[in-house]
């Protein structure tokens, strides 16, 4: 499971894979994997600027 973030309207949802249209723009965005930038994740390294 990972957390994937719309890359238009900055919406989050956590999945194994980006889903392949955005259920905030409806539309097929770019999604980047943001799931070692949640607070949450427990694991080191990373963008720190995200
Ligand atoms: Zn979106």
């Amino acid at each position: 499971m990972g957390e994937w973030k719309c890359q238009k309207c900055g919406y989050s949802l956590q999945a194994d894979k980006p889903p392949e249209q955005c259920p905030s723009c409806k539309e097929k965005c770019e999604f980047v994997d943001v799931t070692c930038y949640i607070p949450d994740c427990g694991q080191t390294g990373g963008d720190k600027r995200l």
